[in-house]
């Protein structure tokens, strides 16, 4: 298999959330984050410097600011990652940052409000759309499945209960033993499933908003297209996309934290640090050691990242003037993830 010209296969992508509120009753200077939409560039400027220092900039392959819209984001960013997924590869969407940046809202966003659909509902739209104008001899499946990695324990948020295992086989590569897939015919049924793992993941929580600052959550969609071959045979095509939405990123092991909870602290950074790690591995070239092994996401993610696989990452920020360790720390990582 031949791979994709450098560049094309991983695009890392900034958006900045605007100001809340809250943060604007108490920030005088304004935010942080300032962005050259047409360079793809961030400036990052630090709160506590004299004015004199320089000021950080970064370039990505786009950036998206706090007026930018989720359309706009879907259709330059993640509609050819989409495209590819239907025509037999693999793809994978990540939402990395900071907590209370705009991961999920990134990821979902308000389902019911056309303007405010997220990468998922838009993805949805589209893979339903594209099968509904195929080709009458082509036949399609498509599967959902939709779990969470929480302290290193793989859950299936379709059927919660007990933690999964990792396996691998030669034909299928690595997946998740016993996982539930449900065949969805339309926008409508793989919306339920979303619907139905999220409201179980909520129950599931006693605190939800810690509980997902700490946890990683993928849905996971299986495209299957057959189709006559010149040959008279069915040829088989399988496309498979992972919708992510990491934990935070925020340092999880604050100083007095001890025993139980700086373990639990541990594993949380472990897929995220063990995620840099790989995805830097394939930026360098290293594709003879790519440490997927280190931890469950980058193992469930392996046939997924690097090779003709695409990638985009959306890393998130807000502007606020007391988070600029925390954003200065995201931009450097998704830094490191581009030129793969
Ligand atoms: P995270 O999942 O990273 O913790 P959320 O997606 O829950 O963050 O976002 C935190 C809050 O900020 C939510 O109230 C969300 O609606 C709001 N928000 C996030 N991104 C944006 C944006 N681009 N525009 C407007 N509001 C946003
Ligand atoms: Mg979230």
């Amino acid at each position: 298999m031949s791979k994709n010209k450098s560049g094309e296969s991983v695009k890392v992508v900034v958006r900045c959330r605007p100001l809340s509120r809250k943060e604007e009753a108490s920030v005088s200077a304004g935010g942080i984050v300032a962005m050259d939409l047409r360079l793809g560039q961030v400036v990052l400027r630090n709160p506590r410097a004299p004015p004199s220092e320089p000021q950080k900039t970064f370039t990505f392959d786009a950036v998206y600011d706090g007026d930018s819209k989720q359309r706009d984001l879907y259709d330059e960013s993640v509609r050819p990652l989409i495209d590819s997924v239907l025509a037999g590869f693999n793809g994978t969407i990540f939402a990395y940052g900071q907590t209370g940046t705009g991961k999920t809202h990134t990821m979902q966003g308000a389902w019911m409000d056309p303007d405010q659909r997220g990468v998922i509902p838009n993805a949805f739209d589209h893979i339903f759309t594209h099968i509904s104008r195929s080709q009458s001899d082509r036949q399609y499946l498509v599967r959902a499945s939709y779990l969470e990695i929480y302290l290193e324990e793989v859950r299936d948020l379709l059927d919660p209960g007990r933690a999964l295992e990792l396996r691998e086989s030669p034909e299928t590569g690595v997946y998740v033993r016993d996982l539930t897939s449900c065949v969805c015919k339309s926008v409508k049924e793989i919306e339920e499933v979303m619907n139905s793992g999220n409201r179980a993941r909520a129950v599931a929580a006693t605190d939800m908003n810690e509980h997902s600052s700490r946890s990683h959550t993928l849905f996971l969609i299986t495209v299957e297209c057959s189709q006559p071959g010149p040959d008279g045979r069915e040829h088989i095509r399988v496309g498979r996309l992972n919708l992510v939405d990491l934990a935070g990123s925020e340092r999880q092991a604050k100083t007095g934290v001890r025993g139980e909870r700086l373990k639990e602290a541990a594993k949380i950074n472990l897929s995220l640090s063990a995620l840099g790690n790989v995805i830097s591995a394939l930026a360098d070239g290293r594709s003879g050691h790519v440490p997927y092994r280190d931890s469950k996401l980058t193992r469930l993610l392996q046939d997924s990242l690097g090779g003709n696989a695409r990638t985009v990452m959306v890393a998130t920020l807000g502007p606020a003037p007391q988070h600029y360790d925390e954003t200065l720390t995201t931009l450097r990582y998704a830094n490191r993830a581009k030129n793969i």
